[in-house]
């Protein structure tokens, strides 16, 4: 299985309570980014560049608990910034799993080994460790070496300790298939409970020409389909159709809503027309229906993990070849 049995069933029982009661716009994955302050300076990564005037900030305990009740997710990824650095972290990941919460730690590994002293494992918690190839382009990526080194030291660890771990892998416009290749290959023999592989995206704010354009994407990602059927690769299969070129999804940016230090950010993970004091400030501000049909000239070319994997789970059950695609996939 490449998503824990619990969480596939009370993310399946949320959708169809939401759907039930004829919520069109809800979310499935909260990414809270409590702080933006971070230990590395990835050459790929918009937080840093975004929030540097708010790059100290960190958001009190009380405000992103009450962010989580606010948008109601299943699913609650702790990202950044490095979240291990947030000083709430370890009762902010106790009290979501007591209250039940998917948790989803997003970190580059560096200081897990404090933090896996004071949470143990659970059904609920999963880490989910940033690696983007091997050794030397790992390295380069978050500019400090060793990094990647410490990253296949702390897999093994949190295996050996009985955590989930998955790992989150940017695929740059200059990493090859054959890379690709080893990197799937290294983390299957590290026994990892999944991996996401996604495209480089390009931030509003940043200007280096690292980003696959959309011409390189299929040949990259026509590999990594067909590693997906031996290797536990969780992308949705529909998301990789769409990333080899098969065909057009249309975008869901509010399965996947962004809360941070500034306030709900929108209209989604990529671009910011705004930060809102409240969940339900966002959904007033935004037009959910111009970015799901990418009317807006920064959706053009846009295939972000964020805003198109859900798409294809939110019409789960409407076309029986793709459901059963689906199915298929995640039990095996
Ligand atoms: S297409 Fe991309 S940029 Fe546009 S709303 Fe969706 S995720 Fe955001």
């Amino acid at each position: 299985m490449r998503i824990p049995l619990r969480q596939m069933t009370d993310v399946a029982r949320y959708m169809m309570r939401k759907k039930r009661s004829g919520e069109k716009y809800f979310p499935l994955v909260l990414m809270l980014e409590p702080l933006h302050a971070c230990n590395l300076a990835c050459i790929g990564c918009g937080r840093i560049v975004e929030y540097k005037d708010t790059i100290r900030d960190q958001m009190p305990l009380e405000e992103a608990l009450g962010a989580v009740d606010e948008a109601n997710a299943p699913i609650v990824s702790i990202c950044g910034g490095e979240p291990l650095i947030y000083k709430h972290i370890v009762p902010l990941t106790n009290t979501l799993i007591e209250r039940r919460r998917h948790v989803m730690i997003c970190t580059n590994a560096l200081l897990l080994e404090r933090f896996i002293k004071q949470v143990p494992p659970s059904t609920y918690l999963s880490f989910n460790v940033h690696i983007d190839g091997m050794r030397e382009t790992h390295d380069r990526v978050v500019d400090r070496d060793g990094v990647f080194d410490t990253c296949v030291r702390m897999i093994k660890l949190l295996k050996q300790n009985g955590y989930r771990v998955q790992t989150n892998t940017t695929v740059f416009r200059d990493t090859t298939t054959e890379e690709i290749e080893e990197l799937v290959n290294l983390l299957t023999s590290l026994r990892v409970d999944g991996m996401l592989v996604t495209p480089g995206y390009h931030y509003q704010v940043l200007s280096n020409d690292i980003y696959l354009k959309s011409d390189e994407m299929p040949h990259k990602f026509k590999r990594v389909k067909k590693l997906a059927e031996d290797h536990k690769i969780i992308n949705n299969p529909i998301y990789l159709e769409f990333l080899t070129g098969e065909r057009d999804l249309l975008c869901s940016p509010w399965t996947t809503v962004t809360r941070n230090p500034r306030g709900w950010k929108g209209p989604c993970y990529l671009i910011t027309n705004g930060h809102y004091k409240t969940f339900k400030e966002l959904h007033e501000a935004t037009d959910w229906e111009y970015y799901r049909t990418k009317q807006d000239f920064r959706c053009r070319d846009c295939k972000l993990h964020s805003g198109f994997e859900s798409t294809p789970a939110l019409d789960f059950g409407k076309n029986l070849k793709d459901t059963f695609k689906m199915v298929r996939h995640y039990v095996s």
